[in-house]
């Protein structure tokens, strides 16, 4: 599949055109030793800067300078991906042709960024399994305390080695798995997005990991022991990952509720000026699974009948007025300081409409709830498949795992829906109110309903 997509124009089936700008990837046992053939074959001739960082230095990034014979930017070891790093990195190599990105998530976002703030190629030589970013055409930078998800140019080429992908330390290829495992969710929130609010969606993206993802699934504990062909599973997945998001336009097919959970978790510990708890795959893998019951649960809601929809109570319980929707943002983020819940609150009202708009929505959906439900349904893994596969790795599957200041269920994460305009399940269980007090709390399909714990 990833051979067919790099390089090519690709026709999504609303029509657009997408360019597939990586043209190359070469995933194998002992690829590092490819480096400089494969370098010289995607980058234009003149100077060329190796960035890496003190991890990813010792591992392979002092080597592949060598090899290359190539100026070199060590990030420290305790950056953030920011601005503040990307202009460093600008500055530094203004004048130069290309750039090689040697690591996984934080050296590969500021390559990205900076690659197309100076408007040259790069390459990323993947370190680790660790995230679905090196073909994505988005960069997650941290701005002002919120993680953004800002346009950049992907890579030309990608080229990683199983052999150093499986010395890299076992939390890396773990927290990739995690991220992955958010396929199933993404897709799904991708598609309620679509039925409720009439967002574009498409099935290419989905598509595109439709023999990959369930292989990586089944692959599960022997990628938790680094096995270099399950990695090789894992490796694809995130390429061809990284590409769904690139040909949908957007992060929607592989970042949902799950993902805002993490994002929320950072911005809690960014608010103190410290790192994150977990990696983020490892996050979103946790997340996963707090989300799996109420995907499940809303995917089977289909089958009730509209009686059992209490459409009248969902819209009373609605703020009435922008006002007051914007007070119920602002009284439900404690762990958070001040000004970020102020910048929270601006995305989170995106998503405000008025009562009389709410229920239309509601009996559209209460109306159409049979193929609506099954349409989110097709995207989700049988019930409890994502939390086994997490738990067949030996990675963390619960938030106390991490940290005792994340230990929660999901209803204590669902508010993580005000810090993105996107719509998720959670806005959809927030809508209909099925959450704890909510007017259709007791909403479950009975085959369903142990699925809730
Ligand atoms: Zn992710």
């Amino acid at each position: 599949m990833l051979d067919r997509l790099l390089g090519h124009d690709f026709l999504c089936s609303d029509g657009r055109i997408v360019r597939v700008n990586t043209r190359a990837a070469r995933v194998a046992r002992g690829a590092l030793s490819d480096v400089q053939a494969f370098v010289r074959a995607l980058l234009p001739a003149g100077p060329l800067w190796v960035v890496d960082d003190e991890n990813t230095h010792r591992a392979a990034g002092a080597s592949v300078r060598q090899t290359l014979g190539a100026f070199g930017h060590t990030i420290p070891g305790d950056a953030i991906a920011g601005p503040v790093a990307v202009s460093e990195l600008v500055a530094k190599a203004r004048g130069a042709a290309s750039l090689v990105a040697v690591g996984s998530g934080t050296v590969n976002d500021i390559v990205k960024s900076a690659a197309t703030e100076l408007g040259v190629p790069y390459v990323a030589v993947g370190t680790a399994l660790s995230m679905n970013g090196y073909t994505s055409a988005i960069s997650a930078l941290l701005v002002d305390g919120v993680k953004r998800t800002l346009p950049a140019t992907p890579p030309v080429g990608v080229l990683i080695d199983l052999d150093l992908c499986a010395a890299a330390p076992r939390a890396l290829t773990l927290a990739g798995l995690g991220d992955m495992l958010s396929k199933p969710f993404s897709e799904a929130d991708w598609r309620l997005s679509h039925h409720v609010l009439g967002d574009p969606w498409v099935k290419e993206p989905g598509e595109l990991l439709a023999t990959a993802f369930p292989r990586m699934v089944k692959d599960a504990t022997d990628i938790g022991a680094a096995n270099p062909d399950a990695l090789a599973s894992l490796a694809e997945c995130l390429l061809l990952s990284g590409l769904s998001m690139a040909i949908a336009g957007a992060s929607s097919p592989a970042s949902g509720a799950e993902h805002l959970i993490s994002h929320y978790w950072d911005m809690m510990c960014y608010a103190r000026d410290e790192h994150p708890h977990g990696l983020h795959g490892t996050q979103v893998g946790i997340a996963c699974c707090l989300v799996e019951p109420l995907h499940h649960r809303v995917a089977s809601l289909g089958a009730l009948p509209a009686s059992a929809f209490n459409v009248d109570a969902a819209v009373a319980a609605h703020p009435a007025t922008r006002v007051a929707a914007e007070a119920q943002v602002l009284a439900r983020h404690g762990r958070l300081p001040e000004a970020v819940v102020a910048a929270i609150a601006v995305e989170a009202l995106k998503k405000w409409v008025p009562r009389d708009v709410l229920r239309e929505r509601l009996l559209r959906v209460r109306d159409g709830r049979d193929a609506i439900l099954a349409h989110v349904r097709e995207a989700l893994l049988p019930y409890g498949a994502v939390r086994h596969a997490l738990e067949a790795s030996g990675g963390p599957t619960s938030p106390e795992a991490l940290h005792a200041e994340l230990a929660g269920d999901l209803d204590d994460w669902t508010v993580a829906r005000d810090i993105r305009a996107r719509y998720t399940v959670f806005d959809f269980a927030s809508e209909w109110g099925l959450g704890p007090g909510g007017p259709n709390e007791g909403l479950a399909c009975s085959e369903r309903a142990g699925a809730r714990a």
